[in-house]
C-alpha cells in the first residue's frame, strides 16, 4: 500500500507490504484521517517518548528505529476480517474507531506502533470491537474530527463541573477548542477560551465560548473576579455559610509548554481545579507551596472512553457540536511532509485531514 512513513526521522511516501488483520481484527480503508499534535510530538521526540513510556513502567513495544505509520484519528470503510472477527458490519460500511489493536504483546495504539500501520497509509487494522458506524450524513472528514474531540470529551468528563463553574480553557489548539466544544455540549459556563491567536479565538468562539482573552493584551486570571469568582477561600467560605452562589473555577490546560502550569497555578483563584490535558513532553518545574497555599486541585488526563468516544460521534451526528471551523486544511499524502512543517509554526493551521484518495 502506499503511506507516509516515519523513517530514519523522515516523512516519506513509501510503498510498504499491505497489513492483515489478525485474530479478532479488521481491516480498513483508509478514508481521512487528521494529523494531531501527537504525531507531531512523536515525530520530533520518538526516543524520548519511548524512554517516558519505559519509566512510567509501560512495555516498550515500539522501535524508534523502526518504520512507523503514524495516523490514530480516521474514518475507515470496512473490508475485510481477521480470523474469529465479530463481523458486526458489513464490507463498504463507513466506521471510525478507537485505535487500538491487541498484538502479541497485548495491545497498542494504532498509528503509534512499528507493528500496526495508522491511517497515513492506505489500509489499517483494529480490534474488532473499537469499531463505531458512521451515519449517512456525516462527512468522512467529521468522522475522523472523533477521536480529537473525545480528548476534550474525555478532559470534560473528569473535571468537576456544576452549574457554578466557571471554566477557563488555556490554549486553544485542537485540544482546547475539543474541550470549549464539550463543555457547551453538556451546557457548562461560563466558558473562557484563551489563545494569543486571533484565528483561534474566533474558532473557540463559534464553538461556544462565551469569553475569549489575549493573553498578550491581559493576563486571563485578571478575570477570575469580574465572572464571580471569589478571590480568597476566606470570602469563599463566608459565602457558602451565607447561602450565596459560590462559583467554582476550573481550569483546562491545553498547550503542553514548560511555564504554564505554573502560570496557572500563579495566576489562578484559589480552590480551583486544574484539568492538564496538554501534553508537555520536557520536564516542567512549579511550585507546590503556592499550589498548597491557594489549595489547588489537578488532575492529569489521556484519551477517552468508549462511551465517551461514542457520545462525541452522536454530538456531531445530531448537530449538537459542529467540528468543521476545526478543519483548516485537506492534503493527501503527497502533502503531510508540508502538513507537518505548517503545524509546527505557532498560529498555525488546527487541524489537517489527510484525505486517502488525493495524490
Ligand atoms: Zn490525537
Amino acid at each position: 500500500m502506499h503511506a507516509v512513513v516515519r523513517r530514519a526521522g523522515a516523512l516519506i511516501c513509501a510503498e510498504v507490504p499491505d497489513p492483515a488483520p489478525g485474530q479478532g481484527q479488521v481491516l480498513l480503508r483508509t478514508l481521512a484521517c487528521g494529523i494531531c499534535g501527537s504525531d507531531l510530538h512523536a515525530h520530533v521526540h520518538m526516543e524520548r517518548r519511548a524512554r517516558t513510556h519505559a519509566k512510567a513502567g509501560r512495555p516498550v513495544v515500539t522501535d524508534p528505529a523502526r518504520d512507523m505509520i503514524f495516523g490514530h484519528e480516521f474514518c475507515g470503510q470496512v473490508l475485510d476480517y481477521g480470523p474469529g472477527a465479530e463481523r458486526r458490519f458489513e464490507p463498504g460500511a463507513r466506521v471510525v474507531a478507537l485505535p487500538y489493536a491487541t498484538g502479541p504483546n497485548g495491545r497498542e495504539t494504532v498509528g503509534f506502533s512499528n507493528r500496526f500501520p495508522g491511517g497515513y497509509g492506505e489500509l489499517i487494522c483494529v480490534d474488532a470491537g473499537m469499531l463505531m458506524p458512521v451515519p449517512d450524513h456525516v462527512s468522512d472528514h467529521q468522522a475522523a474530527m472523533v477521536e480529537p474531540f473525545a480528548v476534550g470529551a474525555h478532559a470534560v468528563a473528569e473535571a468537576t463541573l456544576d452549574a457554578d463553574s466557571v471554566a477557563m480553557v488555556i490554549g486553544c489548539g485542537p485540544v482546547g477548542l475539543a474541550v470549549v466544544a464539550s463543555l457547551k455540549a453538556r451546557g457548562f459556563g461560563p466558558i473562557v477560551a484563551v489563545d494569543y491567536s486571533p484565528g483561534r479565538r474566533a474558532i473557540a468562539e463559534r464553538l461556544g465560548a462565551d469569553v475569549t482573552i489575549d493573553p498578550g493584551q491581559q493576563s486571563p486570571h485578571s478575570q477570575w473576579g469580574p465572572l464571580g469568582v471569589h478571590l480568597s477561600l476566606l470570602e469563599r467560605e463566608a459565602a457558602r455559610e451565607l447561602g450565596q452562589r459560590v462559583r467554582k473555577p476550573v481550569v483546562f490546560e491545553c498547550v503542553g509548554v514548560p511555564g504554564v502550569l505554573q502560570g496557572i497555578i500563579q495566576g489562578v483563584a484559589p480552590g480551583a481545579q486544574i484539568v492538564v490535558a496538554g501534553v508537555c513532553m520536557e520536564e516542567d518545574r512549579f511550585e507546590p507551596s503556592m499550589a498548597i497555599n491557594k489549595q489547588l486541585q489537578m488532575r492529569f488526563v489521556a484519551a477517552y472512553t468508549p462511551a465517551e468516544f461514542a457520545a462525541i460521534l452522536a454530538d456531531i451526528a445530531e448537530g449538537r457540536i459542529d467540528v468543521t471551523p476545526a478543519i483548516s486544511g485537506v492534503v493527501g499524502r503527497s502533502g503531510v511532509a508540508g502538513a507537518f512543517d505548517a503545524l509546527s509554526k505557532p498560529d498555525s493551521d488546527i487541524k489537517i485531514i489527510i484525505e486517502s484518495g488525493r495524490a
